[in-house]
């Protein structure tokens, strides 16, 4: 699907909603509580062909458009925002791959990459290096055909089901990127996971410390060949605005779950002979809910067809997650509000809409960054339209 066919991207959307309507609902609740790593859900989504959603045609995938994967990436997360995460980073890294690696590299990972076989994980921060990317300390040394990697890299999420990590290390001609092959599991030659890290939510899918302790990395393994060294950092800054779409997209899922779970509850419960829809405190919070989802629904298309039509999209998506994960969280929390003491238990998903917001507004760069980068696209645009 080249899709500009929009017809055909609609019906994906569609059967991918009412998956999510009819299996991964009812359950999503059970796995989330247990911690418990979704694996009927993620192969239903390789049958889908989601791992392959960004991927050309040409090397297997569904080529689908920002808009379409933004689409499938809100309805994944209405169901259970850590579904949208396991293809997050793996999404990433094709999207590095097929942008900036070499022909042989795109022939060599994509076509497995779009059936989910192997899946990849990103990995840009470290324990003293989040927001501060220019602080990485993972180090590559050459040494004959390959590059021998010393480091400790920080929150790797499916770090350990992967089987490649988009990788950034130090070289002496800057940040370069790697693309590392392992063997999902815990440990690979040189690789090991110090440690699972306990989140508030995002829970079932692993989010984990990784350490390298000379670990060979194959020279062909820099993205880009020879001519991506010391070009990492921008490499993966402009695969971040994709990064920064998901998030977006994910926090509408999360949003509309909230805003939903509300109408419902308003209809069902009574307060002083009436349902509690009929207040008009309630209808306040839900007219305010409603339209904030909207927006944020309008951020997300915006950033998409600036994205898709390969314009700089930085000032877009980093308003749309901005603008979204907060969104996201306080319709979490007004959900809560609205279904009182109840909101308050596990019994309802509200507290679990409550638990994995806040994630989006610290992912892929915080919102204080996010700031921070639409403030210098502003200014730049600015200058750039108005010349001295
Ligand atoms: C569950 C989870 C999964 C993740 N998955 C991945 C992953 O798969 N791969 C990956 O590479 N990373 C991943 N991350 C890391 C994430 O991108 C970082 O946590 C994020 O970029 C923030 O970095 P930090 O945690 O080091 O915070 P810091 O950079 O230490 O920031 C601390 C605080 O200071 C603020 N701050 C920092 N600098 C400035 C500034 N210049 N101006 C104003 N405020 C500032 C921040 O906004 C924040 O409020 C994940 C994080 C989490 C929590």
């Amino acid at each position: 699907m080249a899709t500009t066919d929009t017809a055909l991207a609609d019906e994906l959307v569609a059967t991918v909603r009412k998956w999510v309507a009819d299996v991964v609902i009812p359950k999503a609740s059970d796995f989330e509580h247990a911690d418990e790593y979704p694996e009927p859900f993620v192969e239903q989504m390789k049958a889908f062909g989601l791992f392959g959603s960004r991927i050309p045609e040409e090397h297997g995938g569904l080529e689908l458009d920002t808009l379409t994967y933004a689409r499938l990436m809100e309805e994944l997360a209405y169901g259970w925002m850590s579904l949208a995460g396991v293809l997050n980073t793996h999404t990433i890294a094709a999207n590095l791959i097929e942008r900036f690696g070499t022909d042989d590299q795109k022939a060599r990972w994509l076509p497995g990459m779009a059936t989910g076989n192997p899946r990849a994980a990103f990995s840009l921060s470290e324990p003293d290096a989040g927001s501060d990317t220019q602080a990485i300390t993972c180090k590559a040394v050459r040494d004959g055909d390959v590059y021998v990697l010393n480091g400790t890299k920080m929150w790797v999420t499916n770090g350990e089901r992967a089987g490649l990590v988009a990788l950034a290390a130090r070289t002496p001609e800057g940040i370069t990127c790697f693309i590392v092959e392992k063997e999902p599991g815990s440990s690979f030659e040189g690789i090991a996971t110090s440690r699972r890290i306990p989140k508030l939510g995002y829970k079932g899918l692993e989010t984990v410390e990784m350490t390298y302790t000379d670990h060979r990395v194959p020279v062909a393994n820099v993205l880009g060949g020879e001519a991506g060294l010391g070009h990492g950092l921008h490499y993966i800054l402009g695969s971040l605005e994709l990064g920064r779409i998901n998030i977006a997209a994910r926090a509408v899922g999360v949003a509309r779950a909230a805003y939903d779970a509300s109408m419902r509850y308003a209809h069902e419960r009574h307060t002083f002979g009436v349902p509690i829809h009929q207040h008009q405190a309630i209808q306040f919070k839900l007219a305010d809910m409603a339209t904030k989802l909207e927006a944020s629904r309008l951020l997300v298309r915006s950033a998409a067809e600036k994205f898709e039509a390969g314009e700089r999209a930085d000032v877009e998506a980093g308003m749309a997650k901005l603008f979204c994960s907060e969104t996201a969280f306080e319709l979490a929390t007004e959900a809560m509000r609205i279904h009182g003491g109840y909101g308050y238990t596990s019994e309802f998903p509200v507290e679990r809409y409550f638990r994995d917001a806040p994630l989006m507004i610290i992912g892929e760069g915080t919102n204080e960054i996010q700031r921070i980068v639409i403030a210098r696209g502003l200014l730049r645009r600015w200058t750039e339209s108005h010349p001295a």
